[in-house]
Order: structure tokens, then C-alpha cells, then sequence
């Protein structure tokens, strides 16, 4: 997580967004929004050092529609954790596998879309998983999370120490957030 970003909460205190330093302060500037978290570095200014927030809360409560959660190659691999889902490695080699392959009318749905290695992709080729005798390590599904901002995001978010308690739990990737 670049130093530079803060993140950014809803008047009632849900996770909004994540912005940049500069945005951030501006929002504070304006009066639109309030520090709840200092970052313990100053941030420099013309005028001399001041706080740097590294959360801050709108003082309006910004209305937003239930979010649809993308189906994106980067939701997909947060989904699988950057694991294979044939071999368990891991790695930022990664594809993504169409479990029934599109020529056999697979689609593009979250559940028949994996992430894959390479070598795992080359195996199975344009087979089905049984017709490669390759197992998948879980079933892929929809993920169970509102993404009120992306799900890389929020996996990102979660390994900061002074973010991570404004940020709702998901016990589908608490296994992974522990600290290393
Ligand atoms: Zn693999």
C-alpha cells in the first residue's frame, strides 16, 4: 500500500473508497470530511508540517447503490487468492482457466472462472476438468462480499494496520490476512 493513500469513509462510517494523500487533505480543507487516523510521518507543507490523515470520514452520508460486485480478471484472482486452482501454486504467473472451456459453451461466470497457472493451462488445454483429470482445488462461486470498493482493494486495505478496523471482516479471506 503506497504511503500516499488514505482510506475514505462514508458519513456511517463504511469503507467508501480509497483516494491519495492530496485528495484526501483537500476533502479535510473544504470541511467535506474529518481525520480519524494520523499517519505517524508529518506531511510537509508551504506552511510548514502538518498531520497526515491516513483515514478520514465524510461528514455527509453519501448514498450509493448496493454496488455490483465486477467480474473482473483481478476480482477473480483476489477471489482464488493468486492460487492455482488445479496445483495450489502461487504466484503473479497466473491466467485465467474457463473451467468448461468457451468452445464447449463454457461462460464467463464466477462459477467457471479460475485462476490458473500456466503450466496447469497448458495441461488442460480445451478439456474439461475431468476430461484433463485435473481437480480443482474448491468449487468456484460468487463471493460473498459487498464491495463497496473492489475486492483487491478491500484484500489490500485489510493488511493495514490502521485501516484494518474500519474494514467489516469476510471470514472467506480471514485465513489470509494473517499477519506474516
Ligand atoms: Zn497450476
Amino acid at each position: 500500500m503506497p504511503q500516499a493513500s488514505v482510506l475514505v469513509l462514508n458519513g456511517n462510517y463504511e469503507p467508501l473508497n480509497v483516494c491519495t494523500l492530496r485528495r484526501a487533505v483537500s476533502l479535510v480543507m473544504l470541511g467535506k470530511a474529518e481525520p480519524l487516523v494520523f499517519r505517524s510521518e508529518a506531511l510537509s507543507t508551504v506552511s510548514g508540517p502538518m498531520p497526515a490523515p491516513s483515514v478520514v470520514r465524510l461528514h455527509q452520508t453519501v448514498r450509493r447503490p448496493i454496488p455490483m460486485l465486477r467480474l473482473s480478471r483481478h476480482s477473480v484472482l483476489a477471489r482464488d487468492r493468486y492460487t492455482c486452482q488445479y496445483c495450489g501454486s502461487k504466484g503473479s504467473d497466473l491466467t485465467i482457466d474457463h473451467v468448461v472451456p468457451k468452445r464447449r459453451g463454457g461462460q464467463d461466470t464466477w462459477d467457471n472462472l479460475v485462476a490458473c497457472c500456466r503450466r496447469c493451462n497448458l495441461m488442460k488445454g480445451d478439456k474439461t476438468p475431468q476430461q484433463a483429470r485435473m481437480n480443482l482445488l474448491r468449487q468456484p462461486s460468487r463471493p460473498h462480499y459487498v464491495p463497496y470498493i473492489s475486492l483487491p482493494q478491500y484484500l489490500r486495505a485489510r493488511r493495514e494496520p490502521e485501516w484494518s478496523p474500519f474494514l467489516p471482516r469476510f471470514d472467506a479471506f480471514e485465513e489470509d490476512l494473517v499477519p506474516a
